[in-house]
């Protein structure tokens, strides 16, 4: 079997983590609980995600010269991700403060930092060895162009191209031509439809978005609908698949569509059929709802097996 290796663009970021009983006031000073730091931004979480699951991984981000940097690169190594195409920026390492109000809501200052340095030739030269066996999975809290441009780049080279469209914005028309499957969840999908009020409680009305989707020029879309599974639409087909979710008790959905992506590729790179890569995902990311946190919430192997065997 070919080994198809995972290269991963996105984010690196470093998420402190404040317990607060109420926001600050303008010049208040207000004592929080005590400070949680953990490896986080949606590339580094994708990345260390699809490594713990066995994927061959190799991650392209761009973090600072900083103590924040180091505690990245240690986490993702420590998975087993490739981070020697891990640039080292003068600007420090991408941040976020995430203020947590009793009862959970989060109010959150994000830094891009390194993130916002990411550029395309620097990633364009990272990417000198992509083939067509291998996958190229981006989300978009790294500069749209670079994104744009590497995408553009597997494309003609036929690697084989997934664009987690998170966080939501609408993308652009070249972008979306060289997305090879497109996946988001219900706001992202309403974001990309300019439809925010875009209706996904039933498998119905995901093939409904799905169709639009591809109308807009995804060559495919895989739709991720929290409790509800996922949906999965090409054009030709039939019908599309849908897979439930598995039935587990949510504690912290953080990082789920992160651990769902991951795993999709991770099992596509092993040549999976789309609905056994769907159960797949679908387990994964049941796992990482019944954990809190983000890397730390990802499974391993044995974990996954666990839940598929019911
Ligand atoms: P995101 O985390 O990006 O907002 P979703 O909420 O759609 O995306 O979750 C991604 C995937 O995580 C879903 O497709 C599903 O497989 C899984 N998932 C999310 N919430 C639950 C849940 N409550 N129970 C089981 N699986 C879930």
């Amino acid at each position: 079997m070919t080994r198809r290796r995972i290269f991963v663009l996105g984010s690196a970021n470093i998420d402190l983590v404040f317990a607060l009983d109420r926001l600050p006031r303008e010049g208040e000073t207000l004592a929080g609980g005590d400070l949680a730091l953990f490896p986080g931004g949606k590339g580094a979480n994708q990345a260390f995600a699809a490594a713990r699951l066995g994927g061959d991984v190799v991650m392209i981000a761009s973090v600072g010269a900083d103590p924040f940097g180091q505690a990245l690169l240690a986490s993702l190594n420590g998975a087993g991700v490739d981070t020697g195409r891990v640039r080292t920026s003068h600007r420090p390492t991408g941040c976020a403060c995430i203020y947590v109000l009793p009862g959970g809501a989060n109010s959150i200052v994000i830094s891009p930092g390194a993130n916002a340095d990411l550029d395309a030739e620097s990633t364009l030269s990272r990417l000198h060895d992509l083939s067509e066996n291998d996958f190229l999975l981006a989300q978009l809290e790294t500069p749209l162009e670079t994104v744009e441009a590497a995408f553009a780049h597997a494309a003609r080279i036929g690697a084989i191209t997934i664009l987690d469209p998170a966080p939501a914005r609408a993308l652009p028309p070249a972008l979306v031509a060289n997305v090879g499957l497109v996946t988001p969840n219900q706001t992202e999908a309403g974001v990309l439809l300019g439809d925010p009020d875009l209706p996904m409680e039933s498998f119905a009305d995901a093939e409904r978005a799905a169709s639009r989707l591809l109308a807009m020029g995804s060559r495919a879309a895989m739709l991720k609908l929290g409790a509800g599974g996922c949906l999965y639409l090409c054009p030709g087909m039939d019908a599309p698949v849908g897979v439930p979710a598995f039935p587990v008790k949510a504690v912290d959905t953080t990082a789920a569509g992160d651990v769902f992506n991951a795993a999709l590729a991770v099992a596509l790179a092993e040549d999976s059929l789309i609905q056994e890569a769907m159960r797949f995902a679908n387990a994964a990311a049941a796992v990482s709802v019944t954990r809190p946190g983000a890397q730390n919430s990802a499974p391993d192997r044995a974990d996954i097996e666990r839940v598929l065997a019911g």
